[in-house]
């Protein structure tokens, strides 16, 4: 066992602190990753505040995570010391059920391993990002090509796949337009994303106040939800909608927006249910669909992908000690565009 430095929250609802935490030993295929940034997504905060159920304490949150290896177990073939990598959601699958096979661990049908709040399979808790290193199976390890320097390259690891998988899988492209719901971590690469795979790019954000950033990201268009005549200007306007609001919407509404056929695809994942009137999809044979991160081999032809493109995330780089305040930005829909931990700061 290695004992690190981390910042966790000791149990819910509770602010982050300082702590040490033990990693276990560079098993034959584990790599030790020397945590360079760690990005901050809101699911690490919706998790802290249990806003989602039960969680494991004390926490140390983290998914977006980019570094360096410091080590290699003896069977690990991919990475040599030196390299730099990523870590995602998931640490670990069954490697055995259809879906693994597939390429989509994160739909393991016993449960992925997630990189904190749950139990790996040896039954100790898992720790994520917020902290000096970590220890990964190669398997579940992704490389950051060089194009990407690593603080921009953290937020991929979930906000970059997060929004790429759906934009591919629904088509995103020449032709198509497509409407970015909420501009923060998710939705900012949402944007860049779209905005690259060639679609016509409309941002829906609360206010005009992010407008000019938009536009210069990508986007072709820019409209603020608090104003009832967007929703009369763009009824029937888009073949794809990607919802990455946090908090619960008004789903009928946003569904009037789609042309006929078209999808809605949700990945923000509120805290309370959301209602829905079934007319909303039934008239224009729409269609109201969710997606969740991203596998292990989609996430590398992300990065590959932002690494071709010069599509990096648009951070604010801050200090571990600025983590709790950084959480009450975010919850505040005050960030431009995703906090990153320095670790060295940790
Ligand atoms: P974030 O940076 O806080 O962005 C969320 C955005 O939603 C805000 O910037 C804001 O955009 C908008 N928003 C917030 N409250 C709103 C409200 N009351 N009404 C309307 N719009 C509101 O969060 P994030 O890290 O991008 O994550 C977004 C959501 O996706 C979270 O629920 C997170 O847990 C979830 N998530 C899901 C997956 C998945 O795999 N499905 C992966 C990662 C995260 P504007 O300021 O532009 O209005
Ligand atoms: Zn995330
Ligand atoms: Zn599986």
């Amino acid at each position: 066992m290695t004992t690190v430095a981390a910042y966790a929250a000791p149990a819910a609802q509770a602010r982050l602190e300082r702590t040490t935490i033990e990693r276990r030993e560079v098993g034959e295929f584990d790599v030790l990753i020397d945590i360079k940034f760690a990005g901050i997504c809101h699911t690490d905060i919706h998790q802290v505040r249990e806003g989602w159920g039960e969680a494991v304490f004390p926490m140390v949150p983290g998914h977006e995570i980019a570094g360096v290896v410091c080590e290699v177990g003896p069977g690990v073939t991919r990475f040599a010391v030196g390299d730099r990598v990523g870590v995602g959601c998931l640490v670990d699958s069954c490697r055995e059920c259809e879906n693994c096979k597939a390429g989509l661990e994160q739909h393991c049908a016993q449960g992925m391993v997630g990189t904190y709040n749950a139990l790996g399979k040896d039954g100790e808790p898992t720790y994520g990002g917020y902290s000096e290193k970590i220890v990964v199976d190669e398997k579940y390890t992704l490389r950051i090509p060089d194009g990407l320097s690593l603080d921009v390259a953290a937020p991929l690891l979930c906000a970059g796949v997060t929004v790429y998988s759906p934009l591919k899988r629904w088509n995103a492209g020449p032709g198509k337009k497509v409407a970015i719901l909420g501009m923060g971590g998710l939705g900012h690469m949402g944007v860049k994303v779209a905005y690259r795979l060639g679609a016509e790019v409309t941002v829906l954000s609360q206010s005009l106040r992010k407008q000019e950033d938009g536009l210069k990201l990508g986007a072709d268009h820019y409209y603020a939800t608090s104003d009832q005549e967007t929703f009369e200007k763009l009824g029937g306007a888009f073949d794809l909608i990607l919802s990455t609001v946090s908090a619960p919407l008004d789903l009928d509404t946003y569904l009037s927006l789609l042309k006929t056929g078209g999808v809605f695809v949700n990945v923000g994942v509120p805290e309370e249910p959301v209602g829905l009137n079934l007319f909303s999809v039934v008239g224009g044979r729409k269609a109201l669909a969710g997606s969740f991160i991203g596998g292990i081999q989609e996430t590398q032809e992300m990065l590959d992908f932002c690494a071709e493109h010069g599509c990096g995330a648009e951070i604010e780089l801050i200090s571990a000690s600025e983590i709790n305040d950084a959480y009450e930005r975010v919850l505040a829909s005050d960030v431009r565009y995703r906090f990153v931990i320095d670790a060295a700061t940790i």
